[in-house]
């Protein structure tokens, strides 16, 4: 059975879980959030009045205070819940210079109160668990025949999931912008037909219940991963998120934006690495492998990894996917059309049936050669 040490999975939640009655589990992290640590550093003028009015108003919040000696200036040391001193405005009182938080701003997210990985359990497929994750399909749905060609090759190929986007991001307001329920539909037909879970995009809030009625896996792409109302729309459904990575966003912005999802109760997300912005024009996006690694480290819930976005380029695709095997990645996400030729968004970096099929064996062997020589290390801590 799939171990979700965070929670059970509950498969028939939809996004109108109550939320005066959310998990039992939240509040149990709520209070981890007790673990923080918060330094007040003093001017060097500071008087020793200051610094008696600083450890006043920690305490009057129910928090203790230790005082430092440096060699220019006294530091203040706050214990407990930092997030209790956000209203006490610590940095205009007299003395002082500055408040500077030690622990990080995300909590649930994190492996420090979290050592074990988490392993999210998507519609019976576990995902951070032994077994390494596949998903292919097309960019966008575009038509019935497209959709359900292209599910025939994925599950072919060997892939647990179905992608295909029905609500597009486009760059362009011209360009193509997706079939909407429609191609939802098309979704839930080839997940009959095939077996595979199924992954599509939602853009908006308004659009939350209709995706999440249809897919097994809610994905926030780049353009979204800071719609903190987007996150919290998601964050009251219990269905597993895909978080993708901001095109120019730090990993801390990326970690704080997933808590924003834990923190309505919905502990199931993935994250993905899919490329950020930098000065190469080559590739579409820098695909930021160490993220896969440093992610393991941070926090404790699985991190896969999109070559296709990652690249912009078919050709990278295979490698950058063992790449990612070898980096530590639960799974990728990868673009494969029928006839990329004929793709109505993404097309350049869209696998063909056959370059599809040669990179799933390739990455079949290398997941294995690593699992049978131990190299994968489900907890990377
Ligand atoms: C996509 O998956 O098709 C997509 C739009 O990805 P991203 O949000 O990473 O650009
Ligand atoms: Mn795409």
């Amino acid at each position: 059975p799939p171990r979700n040490r965070l929670s059970p999975v509950h498969p028939t939640a939809n996004h109108k879980t109550p939320r005066k009655n959310p998990p039992r589990n939240v509040h149990r992290w709520k209070h981890s959030k007790g673990a923080d640590i918060m330094v007040i550093i003093m001017n060097s003028d500071a008087t020793g009045q200051n610094i008696a009015d600083v450890i006043s108003v920690i305490e009057s919040q129910g928090l203790s205070a230790k005082v430092m000696e440096g060699a220019q200036q006294k530091i203040v040391g706050v214990i407990g819940d930092k997030t209790r001193l956000a209203a006490c405005a610590i940095d205009a009182l007299p003395g002082v210079e500055r408040s500077v938080a030690i622990s990080k701003s995300y909590k649930l997210v994190s492996r420090e109160f979290h050592p074990q990985s988490s392993v999210i359990d998507v519609a019976g497929i576990p995902v951070g668990g032994e077994e390494f994750v596949v998903m292919a399909g097309p960019c966008a749905v575009e038509s019935r025949e497209q959709l359900l060609e292209a599910a025939e090759i994925a599950k072919r190929g060997g892939a647990q999931f179905l992608r295909g986007g029905a609500y597009k991001p486009r760059t362009s307001p011209y360009s193509f912008q997706g079939l909407e329920e429609e191609g939802l539909k098309y979704l839930a037909e080839a997940r009959e037909k095939t077996g595979l879970r199924v992954v599509s995009e939602v853009t908006e809030v308004e659009a939350v219940p209709t995706v999440a009625a249809y897919a097994d896996l809610l994905q926030i792409g780049a353009r979204n991963m800071q719609n903190f109302r987007l996150l919290k729309e998601v964050g009251r459904t219990q269905k597993p998120v895909l978080l993708k990575r901001g095109l120019a966003a730090t990993l801390d912005e990326w970690l704080n934006a997933a808590e924003y999802i834990l923190n309505e109760g919905n502990p199931n997300v993935i994250f993905c690495e899919r490329g950020i912005r930098s000065y190469e024009t080559y590739t579409r996006n820098t695909l930021d492998l160490s993220a896969v690694a440093a992610v393991k480290h941070l926090s404790h819930l699985p991190i896969i990894v999109d070559p296709s976005h990652g690249t912009g380029k078919w050709r990278l695709v295979k490698p950058m996917s063992l790449a990612a095997v070898a980096a530590g990645a639960d799974g990728i996400i990868l673009e494969m059309h029928p006839n990329p030729a004929k793709a109505l968004s993404d097309g350049p970096q869209s696998l063909t049936p056959v370059n599809y099929e040669d990179l799933m064996k390739d990455v079949r062997k290398l997941a294995r050669f690593m699992k049978i020589e131990g190299i994968i290390s489900t907890d990377l801590s």
